[in-house]
């Protein structure tokens, strides 16, 4: 307690030009957000990582910078950590005021994917992502580290998991209309966020216990279903196409998340013929958009379940479901570990 109550800053004060969480890309338009961060899952701030207070892209909870280089980081606009910085979509995201937005947007969505974990229950002792363990559980050391315009990855953004280096990559896509930068896209950046939830409380924070191929299309179902989750804004839930400003308006998935057998046939006998972990993700995250468009429909919305866990509206209770549910499962979780016996049919 003596601890926390030293390394809380009181009335800290953030400014961010970027692209609110519930948006899904850059053509919804940048706004500038005031203090996004959560007293609770952040009671740092975003800008310090329990021993330094910093004025650009690191801090507890990520560390956003550009290609490999850990120092090149985007540094506050003006006092006071604001962050204020415009993109201008007509020229390469390599050009530094693009860099600085995309680094920034980065970080935005990294720490509020942290802060909406933490408050379902993804937690110091649960093995979250951070630098300073203020609690004194779990282990730290191991905040995110995410690079943008990574020249490892072009055409595409990934996030390799192990126990001591929580790293996410976001490449330049080079698909239909060049220049699309994967820091840009909410919802790819909290698919690869979501990869770290679902390996660090999987099996109690080994980050090895998604690594068969259906629980790695579990895995890729749960980081489609998060980003689904993160972008709706009111009932009923909507269809949801991931990924389609990278790759010039082509979804880089088969079929909308939907509610309407028509727009998406998908159900479990649809793993008769699919067997690539992504194919998998999408039949489990269409299943999840159902589930969670059954308990909106059943019990309400709540506008504030983003920062506020404790209601009983549906999309509160899916997301206690979705996160509090990992830490329950066995290491390597499929078919046979969930109804033993049945098999893999
Ligand atoms: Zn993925």
């Amino acid at each position: 307690m003596w601890l926390l109550s030293c390394l809380i800053t009181p009335n800290i004060l953030e400014q961010y030009r970027a692209l609110p969480i519930f948006k899904q890309d850059l053509t919804e338009g940048f706004e500038f957000i005031e203090n996004p961060q959560d007293p609770i899952s952040s009671p740092l701030g975003w800008h310090n990582d329990g021993t330094t207070a910093t004025n650009d892209t690191s801090g507890n909870n990520a560390l956003v910078y550009v290609d490999q280089d850990t120092t090149d980081t985007t540094v506050q606009s003006a006092p006071g950590l604001v962050f204020n910085n415009t993109q201008d979509p007509d020229v390469s995201p390599s050009v530094k005021m693009n860099l600085d937005a995309a680094r920034i947007n980065l970080f935005y969505i990294l720490n509020t994917m942290h802060d909406i974990a933490y408050k379902y229950g993804f937690t110091e002792a649960a093995f979250n992502f951070q630098q300073t363990n203020i609690d004194g559980v779990g282990l730290g050391g191991d905040r995110v580290l995410a690079s943008v315009q990574n020249s490892l990855g072009i055409d595409n953004a990934i996030m390799p998991i192990s126990r001591h280096r929580q790293s996410c990559d976001f490449g330049e896509f080079l698909g239909k209309f060049p220049m699309r930068d994967g820091a840009l896209e909410n919802d790819i950046v909290s698919h690869e966020t979501t990869h770290g939830i679902t390996n660090g409380m999987t099996g109690g924070g080994t980050g090895r216990c998604l690594q068969i191929v259906e629980s790695q299309g579990l895995g890729e179902g749960w980081s489609d279903a998060m980003a689904d989750w993160t972008e709706q804004v009111a009932a009923p839930i909507s269809d949801f196409t991931l990924g389609c400003y990278v790759d010039g308006g082509v979804p880089i998935r088969s079929k909308p998340y939907s509610t309407n057998s028509t727009v998406n046939p998908y159900t479990y006998s649809t793993l008769l013929e699919l067997g690539e972990v992504h194919d998998i993700g999408e039949v489990w995250a269409n299943m999840l958009h159902n589930v969670h468009a059954a308990l909106v429909a059943a019990h309400g919305f709540s506008k504030t379940a983003r920062t506020d866990p404790s209601g009983s509206e549906g999309n509160v209770v899916f997301l206690h479901l979705f996160i509090e549910a990992l830490a329950f499962q066995p290491c390597q979780p499929d078919c046979d570990s969930v109804s033993p016996g049945l098999g893999n049919t």
